[in-house]
């Protein structure tokens, strides 16, 4: 089966404006303007504005279930996370699929086909996190870039989470490798891959990170973590390590082209250096970072650097969102509000969420529309308000603030279809969250 997407209204690559040719999951061909390639299927793209689809590099769906939790307003990052930590202690099975699906859903609605998900809170009544993230995703047809994180330093020893939230090294481990076996596909096109993910310096042991670092490695895995994310956290390990975290994870072995970040505001401009010679790359998540008022990401600079920026929604508890392509205007203001008219360009975000992601992830098969890569694409139509009267298509689609897809191909296959997910029962996932996220407040 080749599919035409024929003559996007803006988005392709320079000399290739009569669009795309898909066959099978990956894309066959660029169309030159005036000319009509072989066919099965025409899809005319003369309204839609065409991106590569986008890839989240960080996220926690179970925060779904606890946006604008009144006791968690307007607290900085420890004292959020020390309000939240009992109410994510709750989480069961039946919950925590509940809130994958919610917020897989709100991200491939919004143009993201790719989406890296960190789950780091395993209380005893949940039983399988990543597994069940794995099946949610497949059935939503999405890739899936799942992190097993992980916390084993409670208050007990120095931590910040209470002990109902961790686990001891050798669970988190062996569950890894489990987890590695089963889920995770190390070739081109791969569906659903698994990285290993302790969750921030503040509540993961020196020892914990050091054996994920030589785990990842000897498994050909990912790493992630949390890092640089404020200035308390740089003043809890100068503290408690008598070093920087960049330098404390240094140590453990975490300075690699298989380790990406998330945050990476808080770093010197040697620290930049250093990770843009290893290779690391960074989760930037901007709306995030303005809630918490964590601080702005350097983006130029450690680009600049040579490490790779990838765009994040974060939690949706300290986003209360999962709209990744809202995300990319969120990016380019913040850098704006940081740094002045050229501290970004519309055009940077969209580099950040595909291309930049992409790398943050080892996928040289995804963030690009061009001949051999996977047929991943989020197409958007100007036909709302916020657009009326734009003249830059590309352009309207950040600086408008576009954010729901009309189109979304992933591996080759329509996954979402003039804006909807075929087959998603939108309002019964909703009455089921919200039902979920009430008893995880204690009301039922
Ligand atoms: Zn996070």
């Amino acid at each position: 089966m080749r599919i035409w997407i024929k003559t996007p209204l803006a988005g392709m690559p320079p000399g290739a404006e009569g669009g795309l040719v898909v066959e099978g999951a990956e894309i066959a061909g660029l169309v030159p303007p005036g000319q009509s390639p072989v066919a099965d299927q025409i899809f005319d793209a003369g309204a839609h504005v065409i991106l590569p689809g986008l890839i989240n590099t960080h996220h926690h769906f179970y925060q779904t279930l606890t946006r604008a939790y009144r006791p968690a307003l307007d607290k900085k990052l420890f004292d959020w996370l020390v309000a939240l930590y009992p109410v994510w202690a709750k989480l069961t099975d039946a919950e925590f699929r509940v809130a994958c699906r919610l917020a897989l859903a709100e991200l491939l609605l919004s143009g993201c086909t790719t989406a890296a998900d960190h789950h780091y809170v395993f209380p005893p009544s949940l039983g399988h996190a990543i597994d069940i993230e794995m099946e949610e995703a497949a059935a939503l047809g999405m890739r899936a870039v799942l992190c097993r994180g992980s916390m084993d330093l409670s208050t007990e020893d120095g931590g910040l989470p209470p002990p109902t939230v961790v686990q001891k090294i050798d669970t988190i481990l062996a569950d890894g490798e489990r987890l590695a076996k089963t889920w995770h596909q190390p070739g081109k096109g791969a569906m659903t891959q698994l990285a290993l993910a302790p969750c921030s310096p503040f509540s993961v042991s020196a020892d914990l990170m050091r054996e994920t670092a030589k785990q990842a490695a000897r498994l050909g895995l990912h790493m992630h973590t949390h890092l640089a994310e404020t200035e308390d956290e740089n003043d809890y390990c100068l503290a408690c390590f008598g070093k920087r975290p960049l330098d404390y994870l240094e140590e453990l072995g975490w300075l690699t082209d298989h380790t990406w970040f998330a945050h990476g505001i808080h770093f010197s401009a040697d620290e930049m250096r250093r990770m843009g010679k290893a290779g690391v790359g960074v989760a930037h998540c901007p709306s995030s970072n303005m809630i918490l008022g964590s601080g702005i990401c350097a983006v130029g600079a450690l680009e600049a650097a040579g490490v790779a920026v990838g765009l994040a929604v974060d939690g949706s508890a300290s986003n209360d969102g999962s709209n990744l392509m809202q995300e990319l205007r969120q990016g380019m203001f913040l850098q704006r509000a940081g740094g002045g008219i050229g501290a970004a360009t519309f055009r940077d975000p969209i580099r950040w969420a595909t291309e930049g992601s992409a790398r943050c992830l080892g996928r040289d098969d995804l963030g690009a529309i061009r001949v051999g890569m996977q047929a991943d694409l989020a197409l958007f139509k100007l036909d709302e308000l916020r657009f009326s009267g734009a003249d830059d298509p590309l352009a309207a689609l950040v600086t408008c603030g576009a954010h729901r897809a009309d189109r979304v191909m992933v591996a080759g296959m329509w996954r979402v279809v003039d804006g909807a997910i075929p087959g998603l029962d939108l309002a019964a996932l909703m009455a089921a969250h919200n039902a979920a996220a009430r008893r995880m407040r204690g009301m039922g």
